[in-house]
């Protein structure tokens, strides 16, 4: 079992150590715009909750806090426009999936028709 990394950088967006221009926050989760854009618009995702990856996330969260979470998705995407011409949603879960900041997000990438 992974051990959640109090110093990753998500985690000290969500203590205020480092400064996050929010796009979105509600209790269970914030958004705002990755640092390394791959699509013209590129938001992250994330809980408040102390989630490592996904598995970890629907493994110990509340159906609450698991839903909270999903519902905050789509209002992000609703708030910015994104529902009429669509986006995609990834999760990259570990180390196979290639996953740099141990603490869950979920990626929304649009702005264009996305290559696979
Ligand atoms: P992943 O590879 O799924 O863990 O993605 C982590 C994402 O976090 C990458 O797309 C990074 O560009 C992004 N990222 C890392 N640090 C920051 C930051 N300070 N602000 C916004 N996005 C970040």
């Amino acid at each position: 079992m992974k051990v959640y990394d109090e110093s990753n950088v998500f985690a000290k967006m969500l203590k205020g150590d480092i400064p996050v221009n929010k796009i979105y926050e509600d209790q269970y989760a914030i958004a705002f715009a990755d640092i390394h854009p791959k699509a013209p618009v590129h938001l992250l995702v994330i809980p408040k909750g102390a989630y490592t990856d996904f598995s970890d996330f629907t493994s110990k969260a509340s159906s609450e806090e698991i839903s909270g979470f999903f519902k905050a998705v789509g209002a992000v995407a609703a708030e910015q426009g994104l529902v009429d011409g669509g986006y995609r949603l990834v999760m990259n879960t570990g180390r196979d999936g290639g996953q740099e900041v141990p603490h869950l997000h979920v990626h929304i990438l649009a702005g264009k028709k996305l290559a696979f």
